[in-house]
């Protein structure tokens, strides 16, 4: 099989031109690879799963970025919770989830949990102590799985 590399359509070996990107170059699977494209399968099939939450957009994107550096694919979208009044609570914004792929989901939740406890470290030193025994408490439920 060959894959185009514009929109990752799948064609037999002996195709030359994606019928949908003129010019573009097909390559197989590997090429795709060292190329960091998904393959069709691959990117349907792929289930991502809540690893964490962030309670602002910024620290989300912290997530996301730190994430991203240790070459874990990952999201975060804004959750409402809608059955809370936004007028009586004032956060119309409650939190945010981050999302990984689930092969990646221990290495992000551990990863998550140390740079957690480093933005509360660096924010807030009075309530630290408190903030590190709940990260404890965090840690020791996530999921065990073979690393
Ligand atoms: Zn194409």
């Amino acid at each position: 099989m060959k894959y185009c590399i514009e929109c990752g359509s799948e064609y037999q070996d002996s195709a030359t031109e994606c019928s949908d990107c003129p010019g573009s170059q097909l390559v197989d699977a590997d090429g795709m690879r060292q190329r960091g494209l998904p393959l069709p399968h691959e990117r349907d099939t792929r289930e991502f799963i809540r690893v964490g939450t962030a309670e602002d957009p910024l620290t989300a994107e912290q997530f996301v970025r730190m994430l991203e550096a240790e070459n874990i694919p990952v999201f975060s979208r804004p959750r409402r919770a809608g059955t809370v009044d936004v007028l009586t609570t004032g956060n119309p914004m409650p939190w945010w989830e981050i999302l990984v792929p689930e092969e990646h989901t221990q290495r992000a939740a551990e990863l998550l949990a140390r740079e957690k406890a480093r933005l509360e470290a660096t924010s807030d030193e009075a309530s630290r102590a408190a903030e590190e025994e709940e990260l404890e408490t965090e840690a020791a439920s996530a999921p065990p799985g073979v690393s």
